[in-house]
């Protein structure tokens, strides 16, 4: 069993370098995507790659199936923003020529790249250039003689055909590794990384594979990529989905985010579930909030609250946030209302506060704040409350009939 970090409970595991992003030990967690253009378009591939790291790869992996992939990787490697990983499927004529291309990390698949002399040329070369392998297992492609041996793709099944491939790296003296054992189910997968995890001190690669269309397949991967990062396992992650890559590499970036495992690069949009309380189509202005915001990247968080009521209390976390009331929209900093605008302006002056917030810092913009926004709010406030009084959501209506329903079943008489 490996040792837990105890700053962070975070598994021991050796590092190694996907050319300048450190995967492993105490390294950031790094968030992978992979391609789906044809690797032999160099421009299409290379406009796919600047999109994928804008939304949070740290790494891609572009398939490298035959020769003129290979060769279009001697174009993208040297104009990529980010490491490339070239993905090895049966051919290991293919590896050698990524290799030759330059790039900054294979992946082998030991279920489909099978011959023993083979692998440990390709790992050879590898180590000679000083290049890492991800041992990538996927249950969907075990090994036949290992799918038999263990009669059926489990996690035992997975680990072995993982450990097995490291033999072959290790009679190279090849140590440069990391490893992967996805499945497309869910416990599977998080068994199997949990054995590898005792098994191994190699980096681990998570995912889900053949996750499916969001937002299915968004579930599946967060369900097993967040269960091993609580416990945690895991050096770097993928979500593979039916679906844009771009959406992949934006998704494992909020995860490692959510989780407080990265710091926060991009927006993240808070907005109440709306109630009978709420003044406004909350999800209609949280939608144009979230357009208006996320091309700008500002690192805060931002709410959209439907009441004044209760909205800025709520959401007094939050960097910044609206809350609506009376027509009129009123705008907060870490709870304290700066500004009261027009309902129809609401979205632009959240925009224009955020950027004023990320630009000066929350002090300056407390001190900007208009003189008598907080008065004016609190009128709004006590004119809701007058208007719908303090139980807009006729919870304590309900309540009554819960308990008479309850009481006429049992033949007893109603509550006082
Ligand atoms: S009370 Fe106000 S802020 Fe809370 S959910 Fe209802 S509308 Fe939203």
């Amino acid at each position: 069993m490996r040792p837990s970090n105890p700053k962070t409970s975070r598994r021991q595991t050796r590092q190694i370098h996907v050319g300048s992003v450190a995967v492993g030990g105490d390294a950031p967690i790094s968030v992978q995507s992979m391609t789906t253009t044809k690797t032999a378009d160099v421009e299409g591939t290379l406009a796919q790659i600047y999109a994928l790291a804008a939304a949070g790869a740290d790494i891609v992996r572009c398939t490298c199936n035959e020769e003129e992939a290979a060769e279009g990787l001697a174009h993208i490697v040297p104009r990529s923003p980010v490491p490339i990983v070239a993905d090895i499927h049966f051919h290991h004529e293919m590896a050698l020529g990524a290799l030759a291309a330059g790039v900054h990390g294979l992946r082998l698949n030991p279920g489909n790249l099978r011959k023993e002399a083979e692998i440990k040329q390709v790992a050879s070369e590898a180590k000679d250039r000083g290049v890492p392998i991800r041992i990538g297992v996927n249950a969907g492609s075990l090994h036949p003689d290992l799918y038999k041996r263990f009669g059926g793709a489990t996690p035992e099944a997975l680990v072995e055909s993982a450990r097995l491939e490291l033999s072959y790296f290790e009679d190279v003296d090849f140590h440069d590794v990391k490893i992967s054992v996805k499945a497309s189910s869910v416990p599977l997968m998080v068994a199997a990384y949990r054995l590898a995890s005792e098994t191994f001190d190699h980096p681990l690669h998570l995912g889900v594979t053949e996750a499916g269309p969001p937002p299915a397949g968004l579930i599946k991967g967060t369900a097993g990529m967040a269960t091993l990062l609580c416990e945690g396992i895991g050096d770097t992650i993928r979500y593979s989905l039916t679906a844009d890559p771009v959406e992949e590499a934006r998704a494992g970036r909020q995860l490692l985010e959510a989780l407080g495992l990265r710091e926060r690069k991009g927006l993240d949009l808070i907005a109440c579930p709306s109630c009978g309380r709420a003044e406004i189509d909350v999800i209609g202005v949280a939608r144009a909030a979230q357009e208006a915001l996320e091309s700008r990247h500002l690192p805060i968080q931002v709410a959209v609250m439907g009441c004044v009521v209760n909205g800025p209390g709520e959401a007094r976390e939050a960097d910044i946030g609206i809350a609506a009331g009376r027509r009129r929209g009123h705008l907060f900093i870490k709870g304290k209302i700066v500004r009261v605008v027009p309902e129809d302006e609401m979205v632009a002056a959240l925009v224009e506060e955020a950027e004023k917030l990320v630009a000066e810092g929350v002090e300056a913009r407390m001190a900007a704040a208009d003189a008598g926004a907080e008065a004016e709010a609190e009128a709004d406030r006590r004119a809701l409350l007058d208007s719908r009084g303090a139980d807009a959501n006729h919870s304590a209506a309900k309540v009554e009939i819960i308990r008479k329903t309850i009481h006429d079943e049992h033949g007893e008489p109603g509550p006082p």
